[in-house]
């Protein structure tokens, strides 16, 4: 009721939206801040309320955007491109994780190397300590990052697009006059996953 009256009366003062629901202003006070706050009125100060002609829809999606990669990424878990396969399978197991971030001697990102690339790996290769990772891992620039900045939406249409598990958060860098990359940070299906409940936790619109 309160949105139909700011629809068809805005701008309009508390005072007056309550004196039409025949209500005083201190009862109708928390209504009006939790439809502000939520985004679907906005108030000026002496003027009154405005209809904000969002809906729930657009909100939602606000709230989704709003959501950024450098609030919910996890630990990049890294290993050298000389440790071997069996290092490789190792940290993997030791960190309870399903892809490793793979660095060369100046500790920018060189690869990728997901379970499946130790499963392949292992599978006819008794000495797996010999096997160097950097000859099974996906190599730059074939990889597919994100930055801190980015939004966590846009991180996951990258996961689902490339249909991979895990995405290194990077930090450009200068080097030699190149351009390398710090890995920063780990965003994987769990990441997003999280930031989905949180949003389902948090909106309530
Ligand atoms: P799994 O192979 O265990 O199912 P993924 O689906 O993540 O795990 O990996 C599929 C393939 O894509 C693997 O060969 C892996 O090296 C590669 N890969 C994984 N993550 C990335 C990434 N961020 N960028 C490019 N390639 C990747």
């Amino acid at each position: 009721m309160i949105l139909d009256i700011v629809k068809n009366h805005g701008p309009i003062t508390g005072e007056h939206i309550a004196e039409r629901l025949s209500l005083s202003r201190a009862t109708l006070r928390p209504d009006l801040a939790i439809l502000t706050m939520s985004g679907f009125l906005d108030a000026r100060p002496r003027v009154g309320y405005f209809y904000s002609g969002k809906d729930g829809n657009r909100l939602i999606k606000e709230e989704i955007e709003r959501k950024c990669v450098k609030d919910y990424k996890a630990q990049p878990i890294i290993i050298k491109e000389s440790n071997s396969v069996y290092d490789g399978i190792c940290t993997l197991f030791l960190e309870d994780v399903g892809t490793l971030f793979v660095v060369n001697n100046s500790g920018h990102l060189a690869g990728v190397v997901s379970r499946k690339d130790l499963l392949r790996a292992a599978l006819g290769n008794k000495n797996l300590e010999d096997i160097p990772i950097s000859i099974i891992m996906t190599r730059m620039p074939n990889i597919v990052t994100c930055t801190l900045e980015e939004s966590l939406l846009e991180a996951a249409r990258k996961l689902i697009h490339n249909q991979i598990d895990s995405l290194p958060v990077v930090k450009p860098v200068s080097f030699n006059g190149k351009t390398a990359y710090e890995v920063v940070g780990r965003v994987t299906k769990t990441t997003i996953t999280k930031g989905y409940v949180e949003l389902g936790n948090e909106v309530t619109v």
